[in-house]
């Protein structure tokens, strides 16, 4: 379905953006991996992806926090595939506490990583994109892209401004074939939620065992965790043809957290 084009999954060596990279190299495409890591463990994931999907795979050790690093990676990338088809932004870290008490140095992280990089990478794929009249951008939101959680004021304002960076985003790619699009998952048992879950303990002075059942299942009605495969689904499906008219939405994979 995707052979012959290139994406590049910021935050692929874990949770959400690892499970994207699989089912995206699964469905054809070469792979432009990227975060942070054991280092044999990432080349095993690398090796692993070139070999069982027969695609071309490489990995940016990048932080992203810092624009000339991106700018190093997004040019080397593109100089390695002849350019990059379809931009994943997904990395993303978190910060739990209450915003009196919020260090400076959390928020201009947050901001940096969760928010500027999308703008970093979108602005350097575009041309690209356009000139080929063909380009898919997906920005990892959150139900936190719509809705506020106390003690996320960081997190909170990064994700609801992803999704005003995509709505301009399809809005300037949208006659020339450049599709962008927001997924707001609810809760996905990743990494970054284990930390979330010790984080929010802490915060709101409870027990590791409260915090998942009354914080985090309470606001998912299904009372399930979304799965990284379900988020990785709806990432392949919005890189089809048959996904062609979605552009610019917000799109909600949290069993039914914000229909509340
Ligand atoms: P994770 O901690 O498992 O993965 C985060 C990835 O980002 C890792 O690959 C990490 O190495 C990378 N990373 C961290 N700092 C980086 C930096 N400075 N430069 C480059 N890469 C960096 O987290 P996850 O749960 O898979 O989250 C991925 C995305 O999904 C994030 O944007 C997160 O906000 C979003 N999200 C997660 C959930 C959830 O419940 N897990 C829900 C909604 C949205």
């Amino acid at each position: 379905m995707l052979a012959g084009k290139t994406a590049l999954v910021t935050g692929s060596t874990s949770g959400i953006g690892k499970a994207i990279a699989l089912r995206l190299a699964a469905d054809g495409a070469n792979i432009v991996l990227n975060g942070f890591g054991d280092a044999n463990e990432i080349e095993a994931l690398r090796a692993g992806i070139e070999k069982d999907y027969k695609v071309k795979a490489t990995y940016s050790a990048a932080d992203l926090s810092k624009a000339d690093a991106i700018e190093a990676m997004m040019k080397e990338a593109a100089a390695t595939f002849g350019g990059i088809d379809i931009l994943v932004n997904n990395a993303g870290v978190q910060f739990v506490s209450p915003i009196e008490e919020f260090p400076v140095e959390k928020w201009n992280l947050i901001i940096a990583l969760n928010l500027s990089a999308a703008f970093h990478t979108t602005r350097l794929v575009l041309p690209h994109m356009k000139k080929q009249k063909w380009g898919r951008i997906i920005n990892m939101g959150s139900a936190h892209a719509k809705v506020a959680s106390p003690f996320k004021s960081a997190y909170v304002a990064a994700k609801h401004g992803i999704s005003g960076l995509t709505k301009t985003t399809a809005l300037e790619g949208a006659t020339f074939g450049v599709r962008c699009n927001t997924i707001c998952p609810g809760y996905v048992h990743t990494p970054l939620v284990d930390g979330q879950i010790a984080d929010t303990a802490k915060a709101r002075g409870m027990s590791e065992e409260q915090v998942k059942n009354e914080v985090i299942l309470a606001a998912q009605p299904t009372k399930e965790f979304v799965t990284v495969e379900e988020v990785a689904a709806l990432a392949s499906f919005l890189c089809t043809d048959a996904a062609a008219q979605i552009n610019g939405a917000d799109l909600s994979i949290d069993g039914g957290w914000t229909a509340q």
